[in-house]
């Protein structure tokens, strides 16, 4: 059972020493209860103490670091079994399947798709993350050769897919300093794999068809010095899946099973209807997703679903601030401002252009809260206003003074007028009025 912050603070040394990196130990105390910071950060805790506080204050799934450098990711770390508990927090990496019995340019031609295709969707670049290279052919040289393909390409997170301990220390050697995710130990071969995954500082997915088998893996492997796992449940069905994968996440986070408080890795090319098992693995806790090179739409609809999934649901989504343009608006286009709910920016962006009217948009910062809310909690003022239309030198790309605000803001009118000096005009309530709106009432 997890401890409360005041139980965790009698536990604390109380010098208050700032060691940890944390002003206070009740402010260390307070991290800790919320899983944000490790025991070991306190030097003066001794091992009884770690041990009983490391035992409820570490995060119930592990974060486990994979690949290097800018494409790098993280996975796990989650502390609920729905979403609308907290939040999900980091996304499962999706990876291109490519086999060493493809010719290189095949493998070059989907590790180049994963390195740039990019969906832009409100307001977010959503990638793919890397590639999984599978031994299909069983011999070492093929693979090794699968492997030199894809790192002539691109430098980023692989997945190691071989049974052959020969094969996986061959392609090791081509790219071990990347940290690979190796898979996949099982209880025949966990010793070799962890030889390697500890020679090269790789991750290391385990594999076992029973709860029971995995626990006891992740615990042997751990003993071996490896800790940073990845459980693949081996599913034979979809439905198994989705039983032992929230049998698991449940028994992590209420640490019944602490041996089970690792990321999940699930292959959806096995299935049958591959789209079916990434949204499942998507939404059911999978944290690395092997798929094959998706068509566009599935690609489209896995990066979506992933990005919806691991929003904060507490948190509205948000454009950056800003002065955006519709069409190349010269010095006498309107400028409307407006919120950064990105609802309200997409909505508004979508009638504009169709307005065909070339224009400004002075997106003010109301931590993406609609205008009429913002307007109501008072994050919307003319101060906001003021200092956006300065920040983003709205002055010098217009030469006139007149600023279009959204009708749920015309209380602000008087006010905005008075702070920044420029006429205000009330536009619509409504965004689909727009166009008419600027036809009538626009003249610079
Ligand atoms: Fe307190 Fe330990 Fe942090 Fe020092 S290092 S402030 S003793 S928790």
């Amino acid at each position: 059972m997890a401890l409360k912050a005041l139980d965790i603070y009698k536990l604390l040394p109380k010098k208050n020493c700032k060691e940890c990196g944390d002003p206070t130990c009740l402010t260390f105390a307070m991290k800790l209860a919320g899983g944000k910071a490790d025991v070991e950060l306190c030097p003066y805790l001794d091992e009884n103490a770690k041990a009983v506080l490391g035992a409820t204050t570490r995060p119930p799934i592990k974060l486990v670091k994979l690949g290097v450098g800018e494409r790098s990711f993280a996975v796990g770390e989650e502390f609920v079994l729905y979403r609308h508990d907290k939040t999900f927090y980091h996304p499962p990496g999706l990876m291109f399947a490519v086999s060493d019995t493809m010719s290189e340019n095949e493998i070059s031609a989907v590790t180049t798709r994963v390195r740039d295709e990019t969906l832009t969707r409100v307001g977010a670049d959503l990638k793919f993350n890397g590639t999984a290279i599978v031994n299909t052919s069983g011999t070492v040289d093929a693979y090794a050769k699968a492997v030199a393909a894809v790192e002539k390409t691109a430098g980023l997170p692989e997945v190691l897919v071989s049974e052959n301990p020969d094969a996986l220390a061959a392609a090791l050697v081509l790219c071990g300093s990347y940290r690979p995710l190796i898979h996949a130990a099982t209880p025949k071969n966990y010793r070799a794999m962890c030889v390697l995954a500890k020679q090269h500082g790789c991750r290391l997915v385990v594999k076992a068809p029973t709860l029971e088998a995995l626990a006891q893996l992740t615990k042997d492997c751990v003993a071996e010095g490896v800790a940073n796992l990845v459980m693949d449940l081996a599913p034979a069905t979809l439905g198994d899946f989705v039983s032992r994968s929230t049998a698991a996440r449940q028994l992590a986070i209420t640490r019944a099973m602490p041996d089970l408080g690792y990321p999940l890795y699930l292959d959806a090319t096995t299935f049958e209807d591959e789209d079916a098992a990434i949204a499942l693995g998507i939404v059911k806790y999978a944290s690395v997703i092997v798929t094959s090179p998706l068509k566009s739409a599935s690609a489209k609809a896995a990066l979506t679903l992933r990005q919806n999934i691991y929003t904060d649901p507490q948190k509205p989504i948000q454009m950056n601030p800003g002065l955006y343009r519709v069409g190349t608006p010269g010095k006498d286009a309107p400028v409307l401002m407006t919120v950064n709910f990105s609802l309200t920016y997409f909505t508004l962006q979508g009638y504009l252009e169709s307005s065909r009217v070339p224009c400004f948009m002075l997106i003010v910062d109301t931590e993406g809260l609609s205008v009429l809310t913002s307007v109501a909690a008072g994050k919307l003022n003319e101060t906001i206003v003021r200092d956006a239309i300065k920040k983003f030198g709205v002055e010098t790309e217009v030469s006139h003074r007149k600023l279009i605000i959204p009708g749920y803001a015309s209380p602000l009118s008087g006010r905005i007028e008075e702070a920044t000096g420029w006429k205000v005009m009330v536009g619509p309530r409504d965004a689909a009025e727009i166009g008419e709106y600027l036809t009538q009432e626009w003249k610079p």
